[in-house]
């Protein structure tokens, strides 16, 4: 899966303002009217970066080890994470295994019944 190999830090972007990090991806097939991110509809974007689900279970376990197990909020947005649900999933089930209580929001152009 391609991602903004960067995890940023915010409480704006979790619907409860929760402190929370945030992953950006790369590709949507979407295009929305006033997509607030175009340039990430591009898989290929300058910035994205392949990523296996072991590599970002690592980054997000990184960022919570640094951050002493604080933030236990994880915000998907991009592009669209679903592109990438099957790798995603298997990302994420590896988070939850090491931190069960840990968060995961997701935002996405597709409708629920959609999502795999
Ligand atoms: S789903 Fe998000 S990234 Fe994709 S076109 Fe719509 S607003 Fe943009």
């Amino acid at each position: 899966m391609k991602i903004i190999p960067v995890v940023h830090f915010s409480f704006n972007d979790h619907p409860f303002r929760k402190p929370s990090f945030v992953v950006y991806f790369c590709g949507c097939p979407h295009r929305c009217r006033g997509c607030h991110s175009p340039q990430l509809q591009d898989p290929d974007f300058e910035l994205c970066t392949e990523f296996s689900a072991e590599e970002f279970a690592d980054l997000i376990l990184g960022y919570h080890g640094r951050m002493q197990g604080r933030v236990k909020s994880l915000v998907l947005l991009g592009g669209d994470p679903v592109i990438y649900s099957e790798e995603l999933e298997r990302a994420l089930r590896l988070v939850k295994e090491s931190i069960p209580s840990f968060e995961v929001v997701l935002y996405t152009g597709f409708l629920f019944e959609e999502i795999p």
